[in-house]
């Protein structure tokens, strides 16, 4: 059986990424998502092993230590990171996994395996980012600074991925962002083993 598409999908904080991603999946019964481990407190309705697995500095490090993080980064102050088994273990078994992650984490994963598709998500403006961030009603002022701040820092990274996936309307979003991986399983380069046979039976004829 063909392995799973290893899909990177990073976008500003704000941009709709964790609805969109709900919405995939509920939608269509492809993909798997990693749930990632993460030193931040949780939100208000946020369970421990649903939207992450939340650790503290000591128990996280220890993850590093024993190697079982495929990448971690820092962000606004804490750390997140993805766990190695549970990706292995659906790629294997011929499931595409998305890992919702910011940038720094994307291009490690993509260094380290080389045919990870990465999806960037955008607000159709910087405008209606800011103003996303102020109505989700969970971040202090402060913390919508530090994540604009780090907005215009990870918009210089937008040209490093595969495709821009523009989340105006969600449902369109969500459609866009399936067939662009949909087609991800098509790509030449993924299929050399079926090109083999076909040319191996051509000959045989
Ligand atoms: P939030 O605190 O809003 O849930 O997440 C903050 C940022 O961390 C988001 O950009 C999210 O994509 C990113 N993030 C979540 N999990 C991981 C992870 O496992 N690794 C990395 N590098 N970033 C992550």
């Amino acid at each position: 059986m063909a392995r799973g598409i290893l899909v990177v999908v990073s976008g500003f904080s704000g941009a709709g990424k964790g609805t969109l991603m709900k919405r995939l999946l509920e939608k269509y019964d492809d993909y798997a998502l990693s749930i990632s481990v993460t030193t931040r407190p949780p939100r208000e309705g946020e369970q421990d092993g649903r939207e992450y697995f939340f650790r503290t500095h000591e128990e996280f490090e220890r993850l590093i230590r024993e190697d079982a993080l495929i990448e971690y980064a820092q962000y606004v102050g804490n750390y997140y990171g993805t766990p190695q088994a549970y990706v292995e273990e659906q790629l294997g078994s011929g499931r595409d996994v998305i890992l919702e992650i910011e940038i720094q984490g994307a291009l490690k994963v993509k260094e380290k395996l080389a045919d990870t598709l990465l999806l960037f998500v955008t607000p159709p403006s910087a405008q209606e980012l800011k103003k996303r961030l102020e109505i989700r009603g969970t971040e202090t002022p402060e913390s919508v600074r530090s994540r604009l701040a780090r907005a215009n820092e990870e918009a210089q990274g937008i040209l490093s991925y595969d495709y821009l996936l523009v989340n105006d309307d969600l449902e369109t979003c969500v459609d866009v962002m399936h067939h662009v991986i949909q087609s991800e399983h098509h790509r030449m380069q993924r299929n050399h083993g079926s090109v083999q046979k076909i040319v191996q039976e051509l000959k045989a004829l």
